[in-house]
């Protein structure tokens, strides 16, 4: 049965209202707030499996899966049993600890080029520590990152600025400054030509270039054939580092992330990784690493600073290493085979209300564009027209399944999602595809 919800939320209204006094914009990350669709933020009281549980009594299909790490669905059993006999055995310890060692060795055995890790809370912090480690080992200080690709908010990450040709950054946001912004190089994705310009030109001032290993925070752009073996070409060959950020596709895209997909290359392995979202299982863990002579350069063993009074938390390793040990073969078959049923589906639907879409992927992330071309770069990605996945999100939600409040954003799956729930979404992709017909511009 596909459920039928009334357009308003009263009792998500109300606590926005509460949190708005309190809270810029009612929230603690922006894209939460609906702005860019509109409508009220459905206020979540649990979520069990495939299903978050809103203040107004309703149940969705969650497609958001807290934008990657529920990989296993929520409050998996083995997570939550992990967790309470960590949580038990006390909650932070400032020394070293057992599970610490236990993820490290998880994540070491899984992505063959990562020989150490050092492990953090968030996924900024990861990024942030990546790129000073980088700067530290090589002793130069521009940093290139391209256009489309979100690395968390660290400074001199939020720029952003013009693609085409290279093009020196202007902060995206007020309060970085020039000066954090002006190391750092914008390329537009996908594109060979671009890079190997910036490197004939510059690059022995470059001390690393960061990706997104495959860009989910576009919506889904993964990398043109050849792309991340330029990457690598390219950099070696000026004495630069490759940061390739998995913080998304890490453990989700493959058992080894996304370079378990693309991986091996010819032209060697990025010299650094950051990781995210599904290595800490719903919880504040992530972590950087890579080769062993770069990871030498931190504290204490070098001179790099980076520290953390709650890094290697014991409640948070515990859930991410048991979310790891549950992420089997079987696992990615299910949210494979989840994945490759629904993109199919609303392809179908699209398609038979006539809407110009293209849907694409990395592994089991996709996301859907609402465009006629193929999205290869940010300015493919922002010819979508907004409108239409405007329509076609809120007649999903209204009919109970909760889809990223953006355009611009992957879905995600997870291995609880049974054929109950994944029949759901389907049965509500015919009504949805109407709407953005109706809506498309
Ligand atoms: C989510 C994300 C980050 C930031 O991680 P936080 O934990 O939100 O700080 C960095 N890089 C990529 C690719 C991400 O998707």
């Amino acid at each position: 049965m596909i459920p039928s919800y009334p357009y308003d939320a009263p009792a998500s209204a109300a606590l926005l209202d509460r949190a708005r006094a309190v809270t810029p914009g009612g929230v603690n990350s922006p894209v939460r707030a609906f702005r860019a669709v509109g409508g009220t933020p459905r206020f979540v009281l649990r979520a069990a499996g495939p299903y978050l549980h809103d203040a107004d009594g309703r149940e969705y299909v969650d497609l958001l899966c807290s934008w990657g790490p529920m990989i296993l669905g929520h409050a998996h059993p083995d997570v939550l049993d992990a967790v309470r006999r960590a949580s038990a055995d006390g909650f932070s310890f400032g020394t070293p600890s057992e599970n610490e060692v236990l993820l490290a060795e998880e994540i070491v055995a899984r992505v063959e080029p990562v020989e150490q890790v050092r492990l953090v809370s968030s996924g900024t912090e990861a990024t942030m520590s990546a790129i000073r480690l980088a700067r530290g080992f090589t002793g130069r200080s521009k940093i290139v990152k391209f256009a489309g690709c979100y690395h968390g908010h660290v400074d001199s990450l939020l720029a952003s600025a013009g693609s085409g040709v290279a093009t020196f950054a202007l902060p995206d946001s007020p309060g970085v400054t020039g000066a954090s912004a002006a190391d750092t190089i914008v390329l537009p994705y996908n594109n060979i030509a671009a890079l190997e310009a910036l490197f004939a030109s510059r690059g022995d001032e470059i001390a690393c270039v960061i990706t997104e290993a495959a860009a989910g925070n576009m919506g889904v752009v993964p990398p043109v054939a050849g792309f991340t073996e330029a990457l690598l070409r390219v950099s070696r060959a000026h004495g630069a580092l490759l940061v390739s950020d998995e913080v998304m596709t890490g453990f989700r895209c493959s058992r080894a992330g996304w370079y378990g997909l693309e991986g091996p290359y010819d032209a060697g392995a990025p010299d650094l990784f950051t990781f995210g979202k599904v290595m800490g299982g719903g919880f504040p863990a992530a972590a950087f690493g890579g080769r062993a002579d770069v990871m030498a350069h931190l504290a204490p063993e070098g001179p790099v600073y980076q520290a953390g009074t709650l890094s290697g938390n014991p409640v948070a390793t515990a859930a991410g290493l048991a979310t790891l040990r549950g992420c089997t073969d079987e696992v990615y078959a299910r949210i494979a085979a989840v994945a490759g049923r629904i993109s199919a589906e609303a392809h179908s639907s699209l398609d038979a209300a006539g809407v110009p879409h293209r849907i694409q992927s990395a592994g089991s992330m996709f996301s859907v564009f609402f465009a006629a071309e193929q999205v290869l770069d940010y300015d493919g990605a922002k010819a979508q027209d907004l409108g239409a996945y405007t329509a076609f999100f809120h007649s999903m939600l209204s009919q109970g399944v909760h889809l990223p409040p953006s355009a611009f954003e992957s879905w995600f799956v997870s291995a609880s999602h049974d054929d109950d729930a994944v029949d759901r979404v389907v049965q509500a992709l015919p009504a949805a595809a109407r709407a953005a017909a109706a809506a498309s511009s």
